[in-house]
């Protein structure tokens, strides 16, 4: 069976590190290991939409800034095909015979849609198509036959909700779809980075965000004023360091080498953490650190960010590309799922069978 990746992005902002450690990096990695037949990439406008219907034009823009981000952390189109979710038609036709196989009720239990409502004050005037939108990604993901999706942690249930639409619809129509494995990274602190004010999840939405494209001024500032243990009020107060936002990065972010070239006097991150838990380590000197280290991460890719932007009629070539290739894939699975519902009347004269 081909190895195929799908996965994607929302363009309802620039892209920040909770993306790249929680996704982006993962499926780089991915795409150079050279174990894909197909990587498709997808910017999910329609999906944005969904919960962004008065304000299109900020979708639109934010579609360029996406593929930016993607070929500044190494997407290479050589290799990955990336487009855009509205470009494949496809998809909403596969959405529309897969809400037939899912309840309302369902979709209620789903976790991060539960939480979504609720951060998005949805509760009382929930937007049909917001409600729906875990029915599209499992039409986004099965269009491709995707074996493999790269994601964070908040996207378990998206795939657990796929996994049952990709079974119900094979045994009411017969083997057609499928079956996708979630692909999170090995790394826990990467499957949901908080944000810089110590909420659960660095969100665009939230706007709690280091976005990649920061400059490093920017990021400077960012990591000083983290939130970090609120009960770390003197250098010498012994300091808890799970659940700390500024340890948490480090755990994401920080190389061996990292101790080597910024921080000699420690071995490394354990003995770092041991030092703030006993007291005697201020937060000021933690986050300087963290501030080097990410800063490093940071500058390749904002570099080849820039690069690319004095190319924006390559990017949009290459979106158009990507759109078009994804769209003869999506046509192809929509065909054999019409062949198995059996209303693919004029193929064959098949209505007269
Ligand atoms: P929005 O607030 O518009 O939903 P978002 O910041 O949640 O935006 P998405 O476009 O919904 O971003 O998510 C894209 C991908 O990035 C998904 O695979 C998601 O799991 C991953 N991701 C997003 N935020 C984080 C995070 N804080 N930590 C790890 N992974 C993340
Ligand atoms: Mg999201």
């Amino acid at each position: 069976m081909k190895q195929i990746i799908l996965t994607g992005d929302r363009p309802t902002g620039r892209l920040h590190v909770g993306h790249y450690v929680g996704s982006l990096k993962e499926r780089v990695r991915l795409q150079n290991s050279g174990r894909y037949d197909e990587i498709y990439i997808m910017i999910a406008d329609a999906q944005a939409l969904t919960d962004n219907a008065e304000h299109p034009e900020k979708v639109r823009q934010n579609i360029m800034q996406v593929a930016l981000d993607y070929l500044a952390c190494g997407l290479d189109p050589a290799k990955s095909t990336l487009f855009i979710q509205s470009m494949v038609p496809q998809l909403t036709e596969l959405t529309f015979y897969y809400m037939n196989l899912v309840t309302v009720s369902r979709v209620q239990r789903n976790p991060t849609v539960k939480a979504e409502i609720a951060m998005r004050n949805f509760e009382a005037s929930i937007p049909v198509g917001f409600f729906c939108y875990p029915i599209s990604q499992a039409a986004d993901i099965t269009a491709f036959c995707a074996t493999a999706v790269p994601v964070g942690e908040d996207q378990m249930p998206m795939l657990e909700q796929c996994k049952e639409i990709v079974h119900k619809f094979n045994s009411v129509y017969g083997e057609t779809l499928t079956d996708p494995q979630i692909i999170l990274p090995q790394n826990a602190s990467c499957q949901r980075l908080p944000g810089i004010d110590g909420k659960a999840k660095m969100s665009k939405s939230l706007g709690n965000c280091i976005y990649l494209s920061d400059e490093p001024e920017e990021i400077r500032k960012k990591v000083m004023s983290m939130f970090t243990d609120p009960n770390h009020l003197r250098v010498e107060d012994p300091g808890t360091v799970e659940g700390n936002p500024v340890f948490i990065y480090l755990d994401a972010f920080c190389r061996p080498e990292y101790f080597e070239e910024f921080l000699p006097e420690y071995s490394g991150l354990e003995e770092l953490k041991d030092h703030y838990r006993r007291g005697g380590l201020g937060d000021v000197k933690v986050k300087k650190f963290l501030n080097r280290v990410i800063q490093a991460e940071l500058e390749p890719i904002r570099e080849r960010r820039k690069s690319w932007e004095q190319r924006l009629p390559e990017v949009y070539e290459i979106l158009r590309e990507g759109s078009a290739a994804a769209e003869k894939k999506a046509a192809k699975t929509l065909a054999r799922v019409r062949h198995a519902m059996r209303i693919d009347y004029f193929e064959n004269d098949n209505l007269l069978k």
